[in-house]
């Protein structure tokens, strides 16, 4: 796989061609704060004990505490925490939230581990890197197979060892635990709202035909807001393959499907395809929801949408990037995409240090203000720069971090 973090500096790197914002400060973007390694020791069932490695890193704080997710998986390393980390940054600048850039991960699949070696695992990275965390220093949040549930755990293990019970010091946790209304399905909502202010734009019409590459928090719940919005999901893949269906897929059976045997595959309103070809399928609007580098130059030629959607962190790699710029296929670019993801963790954030609760429907009155008009920004931003939505968005958070620096 491409090295994400090579990916992040070399969007920076074309960014500071378009606009001068000063040697210096580009430098000072150029590493992190801090990058932290640990070792987790994690006693097993069968008595066993395993060590796990796990990071944080902690970008960039000149706009508030560090922020960002968690991320489990076998995949995960240093070089695609630290990219992710630098995208939070900007990330929640283009929001307007005062909040820096960090990520954390553990390299596990914790599909194999048992429940209580996932609690084990989740109290250790805590125990790992307290003195590093806090709601004013730095506060984590669920990403890729991370769970409310989990950011339950870890809140419990940093109260125990701080005496800290504001909760605070992570989002993400279940309603009723700290947790804000909203929170789960946050980053494809934000999307939604995002969509919705660029969809003429776009070029794209209302009901239209989307395809999504993913079936997490991001891709599964998208699957549910851009079908009950009146729009055709013709296509969706998880991480064994896609399913698809020119007329559209029955959304709320294809999730049962899902629940019942672990896959899309097999669904009976629709045709297996493989995630290859999920990216190249006919449609109007594709939206990539799992990983990094999904669409890169050996793909970028066979995408037949007349527009992209990053609900994934990176998923469009820079020379991609530059294929679909030339073929004009507009993309709405990660770190405002999946930003309603960030935006709904720092109302968390604010609930739990002021003790109030708002209801769903501020949550969402105040995410959808906050994402139209952060659309509106990158796009004139963007228009104003005659470049991409990604370079007006990264043009839009780094004149703000430079502004506050
Ligand atoms: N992991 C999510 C992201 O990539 C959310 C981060 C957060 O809520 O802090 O934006």
């Amino acid at each position: 796989m491409q090295n994400p973090f090579d990916n992040a500096m070399t969007q920076l790197d074309k960014v500071a061609k378009i606009r001068n914002f000063g040697d210096e400060f580009i430098l000072r973007l150029r590493q992190p704060d801090r990058d932290i390694r640990v070792s987790i020791p994690v006693k097993m069932d069968d008595g066993s004990l395993k060590i796990f490695e796990g990071y944080r890193v902690e970008y960039n704080n000149t706009m508030g505490p560090y922020k960002g997710g968690i991320r489990y998986h076998q995949n995960t390393e240093i070089n695609e925490v630290k990219a992710l980390a630098f995208w939070m940054v900007l990330k929640c600048s283009v929001v307007g939230i005062p909040m820096g850039g960090g990520k954390g991960g553990i390299t596990v699949n914790p599909k194999e581990l048992s429940k209580g070696e996932l609690e084990r695992l989740s109290r250790g990275w805590i125990q790992k890197l307290s003195d590093n965390l806090g709601p004013n220093k730095d506060v984590p949040a669920p990403d890729v197979n991370t769970t409310p549930e989990i950011m339950a755990w870890m809140a419990d293990e940093f109260a125990k060892i701080t005496g800290d019970k504001t909760g605070a010091v992570i989002t993400g946790k279940p309603v009723g635990q700290g947790g804000s209304l909203g929170r789960d399905t946050a980053t494809a909502q934000g999307g939604f709202y995002a969509f919705e202010a660029l969809r003429q734009e776009l070029g794209l019409d209302e009901g239209c035909r989307v395809a999504i590459e993913g079936f997490g928090n991001a891709g599964a719940n998208a699957a549910v807001i851009w079908d009950r919005a009146g729009y055709s999901v013709v296509a969706i893949s998880d991480s064994k393959g896609g399913i698809y269906n020119p007329d559209g897929l029955d959304i709320a059976k294809l999730t049962d499907h899902k629940k019942n045997t672990g896959s899309v595959l097999g669904f009976s309103g629709g045709t297996d395809i493989t995630n290859e070809e999920l990216v190249g399928v006919d449609c109007d609007l594709l939206i990539p929801a799992a990983f990094e580098n999904t669409i890169t130059e050996a793909n970028a030629d066979k995408i037949k949408a007349k527009a992209i959607l990053e609900l994934a962190n990176g998923p469009v790699s820079p020379k991609a990037d530059e294929i679909l710029f030339q073929k004009n296929i507009p993309i709405v670019p990660d770190i405002l995409a999946n930003s309603g993801g960030v935006t709904v963790s720092y109302f968390e954030w604010e609930q739990n240090l002021s003790g109030d609760s708002w209801t769903e429907k501020e949550v969402f009155d105040k995410l959808r203000t906050m994402m139209a008009s952060s659309a509106n920004k990158i796009s004139e931003k963007a228009k104003e720069s005659q470049t991409s939505l990604r370079m007006g968005a990264f043009i839009a958070a780094l004149d703000t971090i430079k502004a506050a620096l």
